[in-house]
């Protein structure tokens, strides 16, 4: 897929942010459980070490390895649980933990190596495999510190080794495996929850989305709609909607063609855009009918927005190819008041648009006054 880069991330940044942030809280949740379960196992090996040692320079040289990186890993755990820090910070803190853990797994390797032997090894390629496995969402951070952690952790055991012995190059291979093997996991995971999440990204853009128009849909804006109607309700605020409908529209399609027809839709949608505020909400309702939400306004304020849009499609022609088209609109106001559901608030404006129609077109209707402007119809 061309959206995906080289690391397996999404070349849109905007894309990749948004991914991240959604799958943060799971990501979140597994490494808090691996901080944990490595601060508790690590600080419980050093009785294993107490017991090998006794507490002597060499307890206490491995100690300082164990407290470090339990330091890391509680710091980790805190910056997570706290969920405060960027993901940037939190990533860095996620490889140093790796890192450190490596580290010191290298420090108890050549302070006792003649009790152990290589039989950390297995404990290293664990900790390599459990940072890949658990998924991160980037996969540099975690590649840099298990590359980096395991050279240390081999030139380690090169100090207590022979390079050429045969312990030496299987541990060597098993974690080029875990890393290779962890890397690749990854990276292929990634990929495939990137698709996965672009593919719903696009889905419902294509549900929220007129596909003509380019504005909200019909189930878009309905949904927004009731949201905006319960909280209305619920905070005493205004709330008015606009049913807006192209006038003799089928006499247009019918003189100049349906593709004639789908660009005075665009461009209806695109005049009445220009005209509205960020924060309403205007959508298609299916053919020529449109509907504006405007939050924080009752009637008047509706009634003014209407005369705008309605002045917007009036004012200048519509030019479609050779075409010039005189097009306009009516408009149906409804003012939020003891309606029962968002349902009932639209039948009220297309009541005041179906008395619109009636009075000649081209007009604004307000809900509760009279017919507020009526022009000539060209
Ligand atoms: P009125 O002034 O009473 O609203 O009359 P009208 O002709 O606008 O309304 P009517 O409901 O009779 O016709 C609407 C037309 O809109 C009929 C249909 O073919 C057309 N239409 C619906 N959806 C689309 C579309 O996506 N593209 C095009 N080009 N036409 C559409
Ligand atoms: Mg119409
Ligand atoms: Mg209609």
């Amino acid at each position: 897929m061309n959206k995906i880069n080289f690391m397996g991330e999404f070349k849109d940044s905007a894309l990749e942010e948004s991914f991240q942030n959604e799958k943060w809280t799971s990501v979140r949740f597994r490494f808090l459980f691996l901080y944990f379960v490595t601060i508790v196992t690590y600080l419980a090996g050093g009785y294993s070490d107490y017991a090998d040692l006794g507490f002597g320079s060499e307890f206490h040289t491995i100690l300082v390895g164990r407290v470090c990186a339990c330091l890391l890993g509680v710091l980790a755990f805190i910056l997570l649980l706290t969920d405060k820090a960027r993901l940037k910070v939190q990533y860095l803190f996620m490889a140093l933990c790796m890192f450190s853990l490596l580290a010191a797994e290298s420090l108890e390797l050549m302070v006792k190596f003649t009790d152990i032997g290589s039989l950390s090894v297995p404990v290293t390629v664990f900790i390599v495999l459990a940072y890949y496995i658990l998924l991160p969402l980037r996969i540099i951070p975690p590649f840099i510190a298990a590359v980096c952690g395991s050279v240390i952790y081999l030139t380690a055991l090169s100090v207590v080794l022979p390079v050429h012995s045969g312990t030496f190059v299987n541990s060597t291979i098993y974690l080029f495996l875990a890393n290779a093997f962890g890397a690749f996991f990854l990276y292929s995971f990634g990929r495939s929850s990137r698709r996965e999440y672009a593919a719903m990204e696009d889905l419902k853009k294509l549900v929220a989305v007129d596909e003509l128009t380019g504005v909200y849909s019909r189930r878009k804006v309905l949904e927004a709609g009731d949201c905006l109607f319960k909280s209305a309700r619920r905070f005493d605020n205004k709330l008015s909607v606009l049913m807006m409908d192209i006038d003799h529209f089928k006499r247009v399609n019918d003189e100049y063609g349906h593709y004639v027809g789908d660009e005075v839709l665009k461009e209806t949608a695109k005049r009445c855009s220009e005209v509205l505020r960020e924060v309403d909400h205007f959508g298609r309702l299916g053919g020529e009918e449109f509907l504006v939400i405007l939050p924080h306004s009752g009637v008047h304020d509706g009634i003014k927005v209407a005369e705008r849009l309605r002045s917007s499609i009036r004012e200048q022609m519509f030019q479609v190819g050779e075409a010039y088209l005189a097009v306009s609109v009516s408009i149906g106001v409804a003012e939020l008041r003891g309606h029962e559901d968002f349902k009932n608030l639209i039948q009220e404006a297309d009541e005041q648009l179906y008395r619109a129609k009636k009075c000649g077109r081209d007009l604004v209707s307000p809900a509760r006054f009279k017919i507020v402007k009526q022009t000539q119809i060209g």
